[in-house]
């Protein structure tokens, strides 16, 4: 994607007050974001690690939606390796989390959010080029698919969950 400047990315917040989209912290190297290599900028907030965010480039512009991230997916299964929904990468146990965004608009400010399980990093973009691997354990998931495929699948993912959050009406549609 291009490469996007802070400023830009807070601007660009759907789902939350200006204070929180002012609030978050980048990465510390957010200076060296490797922007040619990624298909949608995400990241954990440093100090806050429950408090995520995803910036997407689309059609109708930036736009970043506030992320809660959960701090360990319960119930059954949740020792076992699991499969982000996004990118496919297979990970073992805390690899992959569950990422709640609360609707933008009335809906979300009334408690509506909608979830997803994600890579826990929000590096999809870095597993599907094997410039980052998944902790022993986990693996990527054979695919004949080409990196191009599966660049657009993933992306396929990321727009229909940024969407679902955008425009809450349309969900399940
Ligand atoms: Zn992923």
């Amino acid at each position: 994607m291009e490469p996007f400047t802070e400023a830009q990315i807070r601007a660009a917040f759907i789902n939350c007050s200006q204070g929180d989209a002012s609030r978050i912290k980048l990465p510390a190297d957010f200076a060296a974001t490797p922007w040619s290599d990624l298909d949608y900028f995400g990241w954990v907030d440093p100090s806050a690690p429950l408090r995520a965010a995803m910036v997407v480039a689309d059609e109708d512009g930036l736009r970043a939606i506030m992320l809660r991230k959960a701090d360990r997916v319960s119930g059954r299964g949740a020792m076992r390796a699991s499969l982000c929904q996004a990118c496919l990468t297979s990970h073992p146990a805390g690899g992959v989390s569950l990422f709640t965004a609360a609707y933008a608009g009335p809906s979300g400010r009334n408690g509506n959010s909608v979830g997803e399980l994600f890579c826990s990093d929000l590096a999809c973009s870095l597993y599907l080029r094997g410039l980052r691997r998944p902790r022993s354990g986990g693996v990527r998931v054979e695919e004949t698919l080409s990196l191009q495929e599966r660049v657009d699948r993933e992306l396929r993912k990321i727009h229909g969950f940024v969407r679902r959050v955008a425009e809450p009406s349309t969900a399940g549609r």
